[in-house]
């Protein structure tokens, strides 16, 4: 079972970009490159030149760090880039459309926006803990569906999309559409990465990113695993030296055991913050409900948003306010301990 054909006709057949050759030890006169280094330059590789096309080394360490193969594995400029390459792969302007829950990262309408594919949100109940249900995502679904997004744990709500619930998508919807698990938040929360279903399903795709647990949001890097013909047409999709080389010198290095063993101490930490400020919010007058979250955030909803918004931000504190249907409802970031303690300084002193 494969979903390379419900792509784009003429990008499967798309060509890679021909590209100057590079070898190591010859003389490189054949990329109109500058012969000299710029002053300024302080990379280990020189900045006088291109980087690789699509850097090797990193892809293997990226493919090593997620447990698969190099072949499967495209390196993209944070997860945002991975959406945008899918909807343009997969979508046909104006006839294709995607399926999304709804609230959810609202970067993936944003970009079937730019590619003129429609957008049919599922809502998910909030008195139901904002869990996926299958059945009514699938009845939304119809033959021009290419895409449904699922991001676990989900942004802004932080829910955690249940291993059996993702199977049952998956299944049910085979070779007719592409199932995106969005793992922006994976590491935070305690159920097995959908990477481990690659093997057993062709119809998925998973994103993931350096921008969170290993704290690398600045560098924008992250990587798109999924079946190797489709890594093969986004990779001739993809901008030719998508990744510079101060960025893939930077995730070599965080890519180190000893790097990645104290950005792991960081997410525990960030969960010890997380469960202790979601105890600390059950506490206070002014919070009606915390949900449960696997992610680096809480979703909270409050008794008056527009007032404890305005606190906040009076003090120096910014958390995130969607509207809509869950206008009385914010997103707050984990931040470090004593920013934690500052929001939480902020809230006590709020009226009932
Ligand atoms: N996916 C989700 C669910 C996110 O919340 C974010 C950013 O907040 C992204 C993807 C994009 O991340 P990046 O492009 O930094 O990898």
């Amino acid at each position: 079972m494969s979903i390379i054909h419900i792509a784009r006709a003429e990008l499967r057949a798309l060509k890679p970009y021909s590209a100057a050759e590079q070898v190591d030890g010859t003389i490189r006169l054949n990329a109109n490159e500058a012969a000299f280094r710029n002053a300024a330059d302080r990379c280990r590789r020189p900045l006088n030149r291109y980087p690789e096309v699509r850097p090797a080394r990193l892809r293997a360490m990226l493919a090593s760090h997620y447990g698969v193969e190099d072949s499967c594995l495209l390196t993209t400029r944070g997860s945002s880039e991975a959406i945008d390459l899918l909807l343009r792969a997969f979508c046909r302007a104006g006839v294709d459309n995607v399926v999304t829950p709804a609230p959810t990262f609202s970067m993936y309408r944003h970009y079937a926006d730019i590619q003129d594919a429609a957008i049919r949100e599922v809502p998910l109940d909030r008195s139901g803990d904002f869990a996926i249900q299958a059945g009514a995502l699938l009845a939304a679904c119809d033959a021009n569906t290419r895409l449904v997004f699922l991001c676990s744990p989900n942004n802004p709500t932080g829910t955690v999309l249940p291993r059996s619930t993702l199977t049952a998508i998956l299944d049910s919807l085979a070779d007719r559409t592409a199932v995106i698990v969005d793992e922006a938040y994976a590491e935070f929360s305690e159920e097995p990465s959908a990477i481990g279903l690659l093997g057993s399903h062709g119809n998925l795709i998973v994103l993931r990113t350096l921008s969170k647990a290993l704290g690398l949001a600045g560098a924008r890097c992250g990587a798109l695993i999924g079946p190797p013909e489709v890594i093969r047409m986004l990779d001739a999709i993809q901008a030719p030296y998508a990744m510079a080389t101060p960025v893939v010198e930077c995730i070599e290095d965080a890519l180190d055991p000893r790097h990645i063993d104290l950005a792991r101490g960081n997410v525990r930490r960030t969960v010890a913050e997380r469960d202790r400020l979601a105890a600390e919010f059950e506490r206070l007058p002014i919070v009606r409900q915390v949900w449960p979250s696997g992610a680096n955030f809480l979703f909270v909803r409050l008794e008056d948003a527009a007032g404890t918004l305005e606190m906040t931000r009076r003090a120096g504190i910014l958390v995130r306010h969607f509207g809509g249907e869950n206008a009385d409802c914010i997103r707050i970031s984990i931040g470090s301990d004593e920013e934690n303690d500052r929001l939480l300084d902020c809230l006590r002193t709020l009226p009932e």
